[in-house]
C-alpha cells in the first residue's frame, strides 16, 4: 500500500484557450473613414464643408457614424479605432495618442468598453470634452440560465477534468508542515508536485496555500489522499464531488472560493509526492465591467447616445446647437424605425427558436428587447481575452442540447474552432461574420450602424427562422 504513488492534481483547464478571443478582428485592418459617401437615407449625410472647425473623435467606428448624423455637415467625426479592429482588446498608438491630443472633443460608449480610455487620456494631456454616449443607461444583469454554469452530471464533470488533466509537465512546490508554515503554491491555477512530510502513523501530509484573483467555483482534482479545504480559518465543503479514473487521480472537487487566500490540508497520502490539479471552474475572465457595456446593439438605447451625444457637441459649439438638435431628431426617427423593423424581422421566428448562442456576451440588450433567450455564450465574459473552461465548454454543449438551438452566432474576426467543435458534438450550425463592434467601410455589408444592425438581424432570422 504505499507503492501507488500519490497524485493530487489542481487543475489546469486552460487548454482550451485557443485563440478565441470574441472580437479578435483582425489585426492589419484598413481603416476608412466612416462617413464615406453615403446614398442611402440611414447613412450619414455627406461630409461637405464642415462648418465648425471642432476636432471630434469618436472611440468606435459606429459611434462615429451615430455621431456623424448628429453633427451633420457641420462637424466632421472620425474613428479613433479603426475599421474591424476588437475594441475591447485596443491598444492605441503613439499615433492614436496624437490625435486625441488634437481632438477638442472624444466621443466614447463608456460603461467601461473603452478599457484604454483613462491611460489613453493621460498620455494625451490636454483638455477635451468627453461625450459618454451610454451616459444615464442601465446595465442589464445576466439573465439566469445565460452564464454556461449548468449543473454537469458527475460522469460530465469527470470527463471535464480528466480532459484538463492530460499532457503538462507538474511544478514542483513544497508544502508546510502546519497550517501556519503552509506555502503558497506558484500560481493560481495548474498542475503541480507537492512534497509532503511523513506523518507519525506513516501516511504523508502537508499544507499549501492558493492565491485566487477572483471569486467562483475551482475544481480541485486529487489522487487517494484527503483533501480540506479552508478560507479565513472558516471549513469550505465541497458543492460537488466525483470519482476520477485517470492520470492517477481519484477524486475531484469543486468548492467556491472568495477572492484571496484559500488553505488546503493534504492528509492521508500514501507517498512523499502529490501532484495537484486546480483551476477555475468558472473560467478566466481576465476582464472585469461593472455591467454589460454592449447597448447599442438595441437601437432604443442609441437614442439614448444620440441625445447625449446631441447635448455634449452642443456644449462644445453653441452656435450648432440647433443643427444638432434637428439631426438627432431626424436620425432618432429612423432609429426608431430600425427598432420597428427590426421587431418585424424576428416574427419570423418561431418564438421557441429565438435562441442565441454568440461567441461573447454582446447580444443581451438585442435579446432583452426582441425576445430572444440568450443560451450561452462560448466565452464567458462581456469582453475578449477570456477562454472557457472544459467545463464551461461542456456546459454549453448541454444548454445548446436541452434548448434545442438551432445556431451559433460569431461576430466577425472570430476564431472559428471552438464553435465548429461544439457544431460537431450537438449539430448546431456555426453562422460567422456578425458585425457588432465595428461597422464595414462604405464598400463592405454594414457601412453604418443603421445597415449593421439590418445585416445582422437578417442573419439571425435566416439562420433562426
Ligand atoms: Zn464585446
Amino acid at each position: 500500500m504505499f507503492h501507488s504513488i500519490s497524485i493530487l492534481r489542481l487543475l489546469a483547464l486552460a487548454l482550451l484557450s485557443l485563440s478565441l478571443a470574441a472580437c479578435a478582428f483582425p489585426s492589419t485592418p484598413t481603416p476608412v473613414p466612416p462617413t464615406a459617401a453615403p446614398a442611402q437615407p440611414t447613412r450619414a449625410p455627406a461630409p461637405t464643408i464642415a462648418t465648425s472647425t471642432l476636432k471630434v473623435l469618436a472611440a468606435e467606428t459606429f459611434l462615429a457614424d451615430i455621431a456623424q448624423n448628429v453633427a451633420g455637415n457641420r462637424l466632421k467625426v472620425d474613428a479613433l479605432i479603426p475599421i474591424g479592429v476588437d475594441p475591447h482588446g485596443f491598444e492605441p498608438t503613439p499615433a492614436d495618442v496624437r490625435r486625441v491630443a488634437d481632438s477638442q472633443v472624444l466621443i466614447v460608449n463608456g460603461a467601461g468598453f473603452e478599457e484604454f480610455l483613462a491611460k489613453l487620456l493621460e498620455n494625451a494631456g490636454g483638455k477635451r470634452a468627453v461625450i459618454e454616449a451610454s451616459a444615464g443607461l442601465k446595465s442589464r444583469e445576466a439573465k439566469e440560465g445565460e452564464e454556461a454554469k449548468v449543473e454537469l452530471s458527475d460522469a460530465d464533470l469527470a470527463k471535464a477534468i480528466c480532459g484538463a488533466a492530460g499532457g503538462e509537465a507538474p511544478k514542483s512546490a513544497p508544502s508546510g508542515k502546519t497550517a501556519t508554515t503552509a506555502t503558497t503554491l506558484p500560481g493560481e491555477e495548474g498542475l503541480f508536485a507537492i512534497t509532503l512530510t511523513k506523518q507519525a502513523d506513516g501516511t504523508f501530509a502537508g499544507y499549501i496555500k492558493l492565491e485566487t484573483d477572483e471569486a467562483g467555483d475551482f475544481q480541485i482534482a486529487i489522487s487517494d489522499g484527503k483533501l480540506n479545504v479552508a478560507q479565513n480559518a472558516k471549513a469550505i465543503a465541497a458543492e460537488k464531488k466525483v470519482t476520477l479514473k485517470c492520470a492517477g487521480l481519484t477524486q475531484g472537487l469543486v468548492v467556491e472560493l472568495n477572492k484571496g487566500e484559500a488553505a488546503l490540508a493534504l492528509t492521508g497520502f500514501k507517498t512523499d509526492q502529490a501532484i495537484v490539479l486546480v483551476a477555475p471552474a468558472g473560467g478566466h475572465a481576465h476582464h472585469h465591467h461593472a455591467g454589460d457595456p454592449h447597448f447599442w446593439l438595441d437601437p432604443n438605447n442609441v437614442i439614448k447616445y444620440v441625445e447625449n451625444i446631441r447635448d455634449g457637441l452642443s456644449q462644445a459649439d453653441p452656435s450648432g446647437a440647433a443643427t444638432y438638435q434637428a439631426n438627432a431628431s431626424a436620425y432618432i426617427a429612423q432609429l426608431k424605425q430600425l427598432d420597428q423593423w427590426i421587431a418585424e424581422q424576428v416574427k419570423a421566428i418561431p418564438p421557441e427558436r429565438r435562441l442565441l448562442v454568440t461567441n461573447h456576451e454582446s447580444f443581451g440588450y438585442l435579446a432583452d428587447r426582441y425576445g430572444f433567450k440568450i443560451v450561452g455564450t462560448i466565452m464567458p465574459s462581456v469582453s475578449t481575452g477570456a477562454s472557457p473552461s472544459a467545463q464551461q465548454l461542456a456546459a454549453l454543449v448541454n444548454q445548446i442540447k436541452t434548448n434545442k438551438a438551432k445556431a451559433i452566432f460569431l461576430e466577425t474576426g472570430t476564431n472559428p474552432q471552438l464553435a465548429k467543435q461544439i457544431a460537431q458534438e450537438t449539430g448546431i450550425k456555426v453562422v460567422t461574420e456578425l458585425y457588432t463592434h465595428s461597422i464595414t467601410d462604405a464598400k463592405g455589408l454594414a457601412p453604418t450602424y443603421i445597415e449593421m444592425m439590418k445585416y445582422n438581424i437578417k442573419a439571425l432570422v435566416d439562420a433562426l427562422k
